[in-house]
């Protein structure tokens, strides 16, 4: 049954009363993020050493890899409760879904960043449990610039998710929310946000490639 936007309105203070503490700011988090998440992105580049042609396909590769991570990542622990991964199910299905459905897309104040952006503590987890791993993995069987341009284009593609979602959950009259590739991809992901859909429809949050294989994009 869709979510009335009472119900919605409930669900927000509850969860600003119950998840959101006092001293938290949006623009500190939004900070961390991009900052962080810059300064390894930036740290990752200024590794490489004379990138050949080959190892440049590293960057291609690398974004489909994380495009389908993301797709499988959505579809699966974050819409299914996972050992291990409770914290994402959580955080996406019982609260930003609960937080936004399709007919209450937008956030009130800055501080409701906190129900859209990953949390940094996650942010470290994944970096720390899946991309150095992967990393050291490819330094070991192709070579450390194929290793550094994953880790570089892998956080690149990380911050294009946030900026992308922080997006389509803001004001649609701001103007990053009106950039006409903004404006597309919203209107995919307010579909995936209908509580009829959100475990169907509509997984990849930035570019539909995932969607599109599994047979799961919906343009309406
Ligand atoms: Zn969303
Ligand atoms: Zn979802």
């Amino acid at each position: 049954m869709p979510a009335s936007p009472e119900s919605v309105a409930a669900f927000r203070d509850a969860y600003r009363r119950e998840h959101v503490p006092e001293r938290y700011s949006g623009w500190l988090h939004f900070a961390f993020t991009f900052g962080f998440g810059g300064a390894v992105m930036l740290g990752c580049l200024l590794q490489l050493r004379s990138v050949s042609a080959w190892e440049w396909l590293a960057v291609p590769l690398s974004a489909v890899y994380v495009n389908l991570a993301e797709y499988w990542g959505h579809r699966g622990p974050m819409h299914h409760l996972t050992r291990g991964l409770r914290l994402v199910y959580e955080r996406h299905t019982r609260q930003h879904h609960r937080f936004f459905t399709d007919a209450t897309m937008v956030i009130d104040a800055v501080r409701d960043f906190r129900a859209v952006l990953f949390p940094p503590v996650l942010m470290v987890f994944f970096l720390a449990a899946f991309a150095l791993p992967a990393g050291l993995l490819l330094a070991t069987l192709a070579s450390p610039n194929v290793a550094w341009l994953f880790g570089a284009t892998s956080l690149g593609y990380f911050l294009n998710y946030e900026f992308l979602h922080l997006a389509y959950h803001l004001p649609p009259r701001h103007p990053l929310a009106r950039l006409p590739l903004v404006a597309r991809l919203k209107r995919l992901h307010t579909i995936h946000h209908d509580p009829a859909r959100m475990a169907a429809r509509n997984f990849n949050i930035t570019y539909p490639l995932g969607d599109w294989l599994f047979g799961t994009l919906e343009r309406r």
